[in-house]
């Protein structure tokens, strides 16, 4: 139910290209359950999970679940629970992917350490569950030289290489199972097809990030902003709706419209908006007349710092005359 990257990161160490994998997923301590072996689409696994097996929900517990904004989407929507509730109770801050872009990972209940939705009975929301729970135990990864960035910073995505990787840890028996699948016919009966292209935009934000290494900074305004469009879309539309955003985005009453009423329309937004605020990307079109405003505002304040140093430097010339009438030194 849940995947280690870290052995995946091994491979990397050795030198072979970057992989993005660990995000949403991760049982820190035991790298060793990846298999080393690279799986296609058309890859053979034989695995079956069910309510029979002896290890049923063992793998619900001692584990890191990184929420995406679908996936809270879809909890919040499932528990009919405002965001902001949800987030309260169900969920804790983390780091993405070791960058400083905040998110949010389920908290694991006090008393035992296990997913809040297992029960005895299985797991409580899932059709809903999460879209780390939908990976196990097929993992993915993309797999690129020198990131899906290309020289000039423009993003690439050709240059991504997918491929997918078995989890084998020692308590899950549902490969002794006998219902073989490809890989493709697994995840799509998990509904991890439809995660991946609600998730990869978003996706892309972190690893991009990433990408930038710790050395670019990313302001706390802008931290801020990236964890509410994450998190919780009320809030976001809000900010749509009652900031002066509309004056300043250039939006067709069509999609106006589509924002007030779709959450996940919505989020697809608020990926595009990240893109455009966060990293400058085309995605959004900025009014002229605000383009204008900006770069009028920049001129005046560059015009007063050139005026402030042209005083200033008159001020010490006058000090500098004053002192040399007092002593007389030239
Ligand atoms: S959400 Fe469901 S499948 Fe995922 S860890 Fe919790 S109980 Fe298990
Ligand atoms: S078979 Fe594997 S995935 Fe299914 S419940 Fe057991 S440990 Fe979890």
């Amino acid at each position: 139910m849940v995947f280690d990257a870290a052995g995946v990161k091994g491979m990397n160490q050795a030198g072979c290209g970057e992989a993005k994998t660990n995000i949403l997923f991760g049982k820190e301590k035991n790298p060793s359950s990846i298999e080393p072996k690279k799986l296609t689409l058309d890859s053979k696994i034989k695995f079956r999970c069910h309510p029979g097996v002896s290890c049923f929900t063992a793998c619900c517990g001692g584990i890191k679940i990184v929420l995406t904004p679908y996936d809270i989407l879809k909890l919040t929507q499932r528990l009919d629970m405002p965001a902001h509730d949800f987030l309260h109770r169900y969920a804790q801050p983390t780091y993405l992917e070791k960058t400083d872009m905040p998110g949010v990972m389920l908290k694991l209940r006090k008393e035992d350490n296990r997913c809040p939705f297992v029960t005895p009975e299985g797991c409580t929301v899932y059709s809903d569950r999460p879209t780390a729970c939908r990976y196990y135990p097929i993992g993915m990864a993309d797999f690129h030289e020198g990131g899906s960035y290309d020289e000039s910073g423009v993003e690439n995505p050709s240059r991504e290489e997918k491929f997918f990787f078995t989890v084998r840890e020692d308590h899950c028996k549902g490969f002794e199972e006998d219902t073989l699948w490809t890989v493709g016919e697994w995840r799509k009966d998990q509904g991890v097809d439809v995660r991946d292209e609600m998730n990869k935009e978003w996706l892309r934000l972190v690893m991009r990030r990433k990408s930038f290494g710790l050395q670019a900074t990313l302001s706390e305004q802008a931290k801020r902003m990236f964890f509410m469009a994450s998190t919780d879309l009320a809030t976001f539309r809000r900010f749509i709706f009652e900031s002066s955003f509309l004056d300043t985005y250039v939006l067709d009453e069509e999609t106006i419209q589509t924002l007030k009423e779709d959450d996940v329309e919505l989020m697809l937004f608020s990926f595009k908006y990240l893109a455009s605020t966060l990293f400058g990307a085309n995605t959004l079109t900025i009014r002229q007349e605000k383009i204008k405003e900006k770069i009028a505002r920049m001129k005046q304040e560059q015009d007063n710092s050139i005026r402030r140093s042209v005083r200033e430097y008159e001020e010490l010339k006058t000090q500098m005359a004053r002192e040399r009438e007092k002593t007389g030194i030239r």
